[in-house]
């Protein structure tokens, strides 16, 4: 074994407390690492279920040096951590991904600069920094969607626009900060895959998740033989290698795609972490994301997963607290968990709000047909709408 692995009993880092980081906390636990965890909030999540838990902002000098002074490496949960944070740690400790990667799946507009680096297709776009690129914006882009270049997720950050008067609004309604002006693209699914990259450029992925999105925050995940044309999952998993050797990424890397409804694959975007839709590698993968992740950042070896179960994966967000009124109230977990392999995940957050990742639900099965005939079920015990 390579003398610099990171074996069990060491303590591995995270920037971020959020429900990420708690499933890479109880992942690494489970394999005999000790944790730390960095977020000012004191009911973070992942701060809850650490050895360790800093409680500083992202930027705080001697929050970032005690995580140095505890982990033997550091990984990061939130894209949006500053670079600078990733940089300055990773002067004292290995730190997967990179604050070069990171830095890039940060900003929309480095992001797409990347895809057309790598030859993988994405949305026609423009970049608007300046009113003179406002002004200069091609009719073809329009009807299209003005997306904030850096900070945005679960559709924050963006403003659907009909032609230049309306974008125009947008621009001002956005603060004027850089943005992506991306074509509107007739979808007919959104599909979306996780791979894991190692020190040594070993690569292994997860298969090819098929998500649907409601009101821009992903509500369903779908993973079986047949979910997608087998043509579209060979282009997404060519994309998402491409697009990860192209960083020299190591660690847990997830590209989202748009499947056109003339079948063509377009590239969404990038997280430099473990994603939504890889929830289901929890219950129906031997490996999980977030096991690939303490790999990754370890130098352990990476083996490439194999899915045991047709799986779907149900996302429950606040607004199932809700379906009785105003007063919050928690679903009936007791008639969802009579149903066979059901899975349930909830990330500890105290107060349900509407939109509000509050957990998951993994369904797993025998067949498609068995997996989504229980998801169904489960789906209407909790008032979610079919798919
Ligand atoms: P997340 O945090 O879930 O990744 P986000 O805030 O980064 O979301 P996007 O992925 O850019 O947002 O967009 C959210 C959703 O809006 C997409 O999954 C898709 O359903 C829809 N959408 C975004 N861009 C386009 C487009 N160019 N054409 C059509 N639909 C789009
Ligand atoms: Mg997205």
């Amino acid at each position: 074994m390579s003398a610099d692995v990171i074996l069990p009993g060491a303590t591995l880092g995270v920037l971020g407390g959020g429900q990420l980081g708690r499933m890479f906390v109880q992942s690494a636990q489970a394999m005999g690492y000790f944790t730390a965890v960095l977020d000012a909030d004191p009911t973070s999540p992942a701060g809850l279920v650490s050895h360790h838990h800093i409680r500083t902002g992202y930027e705080d000098p001697q929050g970032l040096a005690e995580l140095a002074r505890l982990s033997a490496a550091v990984t990061t949960e939130f894209e949006n951590v500053p670079a600078a944070a990733l940089n300055l740690l990773a002067a004292q400790r290995p730190v997967s991904p990179a604050g070069s990667s990171v830095a890039i799946a940060q900003d929309r507009a480095q992001e797409k600069a990347h895809f057309v680096r790598c030859g993988v297709p994405c949305a026609p776009y423009a970049v608007i920094e300046t009113p003179a690129q406002l002004a200069a914006v091609h009719a073809s882009l329009l009807p299209g969607i003005l997306k904030t270049a850096r900070m945005g997720y679960d559709g924050k950050g963006q403003v659907r626009v009909k032609n230049a008067a309306e974008l125009a609004t947008a621009w001002e309604q956005l603060g004027r900060v850089a943005c992506v002006l991306e074509k509107m693209l007739p979808l007919a699914h959104e599909c979306s895959v996780i791979v894991a990259r190692g020190r040594d450029g070993s690569m292994v992925n997860l298969p090819v998740q098929r998500n649907l999105h409601r009101e821009g925050i992903l509500s369903v995940t779908e993973v079986y033989e047949g979910n997608l044309p087998q043509a579209q999952v060979e282009q997404a998993l060519a994309a998402a290698r491409s697009v990860a050797d192209g960083l020299d990424y190591v660690g847990v890397l997830c590209v989202e795609f748009f499947v056109l409804q003339d079948g063509m694959l377009v590239v969404n975007e990038i997280a430099p972490r473990p994603h939504n839709s890889g929830h289901y590698s929890q219950n129906a993968c031997d490996v999980s994301q977030f096991e690939l992740q303490v790999r990754c950042m370890t130098g352990l070896p990476l083996t490439q997963p194999r899915q045991h179960s047709p799986s779907i994966m149900l996302n429950l967000l606040g607004d199932l607290w809700f379906k009785d009124g105003e007063q919050a109230k928690a679903p009936a977990w007791d008639q969802v968990l009579a149903l066979p392999g059901c899975h349930l995940h909830l990330y500890g957050k105290h107060d349900a709000k509407r939109g509000r990742k509050m957990g998951h639900l993994n369904v797993t099965g025998p067949s498609p047909e068995a997996v989504r005939s229980t998801a169904l079920q489960a789906a209407a015990i909790l008032g979610l709408e079919p798919f």
